[in-house]
C-alpha cells in the first residue's frame, strides 16, 4: 500500500504501536493504576540503584541538586555542547557553570579539558551521554575521584547505552533519564532519578501542586504530539500544524510550539517545579513495553546509521562520529558533520526529509550564559556543523535510500534533482 516515500520523514519518532498508545487511553487505566508497576520492576534489571520516577528528566536533576545541597557559588563543570536547560537549572540553583570542551568524535565531555578546568571551587561534574554515545567514563570518574568532585550523568539520550557492558547512569552520584516525546523511550513525559546508595536515603521531595486540568492537558498534548509524529501521519497533520503553530507562536501561542518543537535556546526559560504534569503510573507501563523491544530498536538505529555513513563515505565533506569510542552507543540521535548544515537541511526539506541543523548549541557561546563564557572550540564546531538525521527503526528501506541518495545528490550530482513526489533514488 505504502509504496512511495512518506511526504515528510520526521527527524524523530518513537515508533509507538497502537498497544503503546493504549496504555494511556485504556478505560482500564483506573484499575491498572491501582496496581501500578514499580520503577524497580521496570528498570531494576538495567539499573541496580535506588530509583525515583519524576515528572520530567530535568526534575531529576533538580531533585539531585536539592539532595546534595552544594553551597551557593560552587562551580559545576559541564560540557559546552549541551541542552541549555541543564545549564539553566544549575544557574537557577545558584551554581556557577564552567564550560568544558567536548571530544568531537563522541560529542561528550572531554576528559583532558575537564582535568584542566578543575579548580578549588569545583564541586560537581555533569556529564551528558550526548546523542546516546557513551562518554569517557573511565577518565571522567578518575578526575572526579582525584579532585573529590560529585558526578551526575545526564542519560536523557542514553537508554540502552552501555559502558563496560552496563547501562550508563550508575557510575556517579546520580543520573537522570527522560521519557519526553523526543526521546528513544517516550511515555508522553516522565523522567527517572537514579541515586547512588550513599544519597539514596531519604527520598527527595516529590510533591507536586498541579491542577487536575493542567495535568490532563499537559499529558494529552504530549500524547497528541506523539501520535502525529508517526511517519504515516506526520506529513499530513503535524508538519502543517507545526508550521501553523510556529505562526501562532508569534501571536501569543508559544506553549504550543514549546510542546511540538521545544527551543534549544530560550533565554526566558526558568524551571518551575509545578509546571508539568506529575509522573503518572501509565508511564511505567509504556516504558516497560518499549524496553522489551529496546535491543531490536537500537540494533536497527545503528544499522541505519552505518548504512547511511557507508553510502556517504566517499564524500570528504561529510564526517561521521565515532559513536562507540567508549562503549556501545544506542545511536538515539544520528549526527554527521557537514560544512553547512542549514543549507543541507533546507535542501533535504525540499525532498520531504526533516533534518535538524541545530539540535544543540555550544552553551559557552549563548548570550544567556555570556557571563560564564569559556572557549570550547570543539563544542562550537559541533554547534555549527552537526546535522541530525532520521534513523529510527520504523523507517522503510526506500526511505533510508531516499535520505542517503538525497544527501549524496546535494554534494555530488545536483544537476537533475528528482521530483519531490517521485520514488526515492
Ligand atoms: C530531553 C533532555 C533532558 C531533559 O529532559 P526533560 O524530560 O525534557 O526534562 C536533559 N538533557 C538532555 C540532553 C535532553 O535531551
Amino acid at each position: 500500500m505504502v509504496t512511495q516515500p512518506a511526504r515528510v520523514i520526521p527527524k524523530h519518532t518513537a515508533c509507538l504501536s497502537a498497544q503503546d498508545f493504549w496504555q494511556y487511553l485504556t478505560p482500564a487505566r483506573r484499575w491498572l493504576d491501582r496496581n501500578p508497576l514499580s520503577a524497580e520492576q521496570v528498570w531494576g534489571a538495567r539499573l541496580q540503584r535506588p530509583l525515583w520516577p519524576t515528572p520530567t528528566g530535568r526534575h531529576a536533576l533538580w531533585y539531585f541538586l536539592e539532595q546534595v545541597d552544594l553551597p551557593a557559588g560552587s562551580q559545576v563543570l559541564v560540557a559546552g555542547y549541551n541542552f541549555y536547560v541543564i545549564v539553566r537549572l544549575l544557574v537557577q540553583k545558584g551554581l556557577v557553570p564552567v564550560f568544558v570542551d567536548i571530544d568531537p568524535e563522541t560529542l561528550c565531555l572531554d576528559a583532558a579539558d575537564l582535568a584542566r578546568k578543575v579548580s578549588e571551587r569545583s564541586r560537581l561534574v555533569v556529564v551528558t551521554h550526548m546523542f546516546g554515545n557513551p562518554a569517557n567514563l573511565a577518565q571522567i570518574v578518575a578526575v572526579c575521584q582525584q579532585a573529590g568532585l560529585l558526578l551526575f550523568e545526564d542519560c536523557a539520550h542514553a537508554v540502552g547505552t552501555l559502558w563496560q557492558g552496563r547501562q550508563v547512569g550508575q557510575m556517579g552520584d546520580g543520573a537522570l533519564f527522560s521519557f519526553g516525546v523526543q526521546k528513544i523511550v517516550n511515555s508522553f513525559g516522565g523522567g527517572l532519578l537514579v541515586l547512588s546508595e550513599q544519597w539514596g536515603e531519604p527520598p527527595p521531595p516529590l510533591s507536586h501542586q498541579v491542577s487536575a486540568r493542567h495535568s490532563f492537558t499537559d499529558t494529552f498534548a504530549r500524547f497528541a504530539t506523539s501520535l502525529f509524529m508517526d511517519p504515516r501521519l506526520y506529513g499530513w497533520v503535524l508538519y502543517p500544524a507545526m508550521n501553523w503553530a510556529l505562526a501562532l507562536a508569534d501571536r501569543g501561542w508559544p506553549q504550543l510550539q514549546a510542546t511540538i518543537d521545544p527551543s534549544k535556546d530560550n533565554p526566558d526559560y526558568r524551571f518551575v517545579v509545578d509546571e508539568r504534569a506529575p509522573f503518572k503510573p501509565f508511564m511505567l507501563r509504556m516504558q516497560r513495553r518499549q524496553l522489551q523491544r529496546l535491543d531490536a530498536n537500537i540494533a536497527r538505529r545503528r544499522a541505519i546509521a552505518e548504512q547511511i555513513k557507508a553510502r556517504l563515505a566517499p564524500i570528504d565533506a561529510v564526517q561521521g562520529l565515532n559513536e562507540d569510542k567508549h562503549g556501545r552507543s544506542n545511536t538515539s540521535y544520528f549526527g554527521l558533520y557537514v560544512p553547512n548544515p542549514d543549507a543541507l537541511a533546507r535542501y533535504l526539506a525540499q525532498y520531504g526529509i526533516q533534518a535538524s541543523p541545530h539540535e544543540y548549541y555550544d552553551c559557552a557561546r549563548l548570550t544567556q550564559f555570556q557571563e560564564y563564557g569559556g572557549h570550547c572550540p570543539h563544542a562550537s564546531q559541533a554547534s555549527d556543523h552537526i546535522l541530525r538525521l532520521p534513523n529510527y527503526p520504523c523507517l522503510g528501506e526506500h526511505e533510508i535510500e531516499h535520505i542517503a541518495s538525497t544527501i549524496e545528490r546535494f554534494f555530488v550530482g545536483r544537476r537533475q534533482p528528482a521530483p519531490v513526489s517521485g520514488k526515492g533514488g
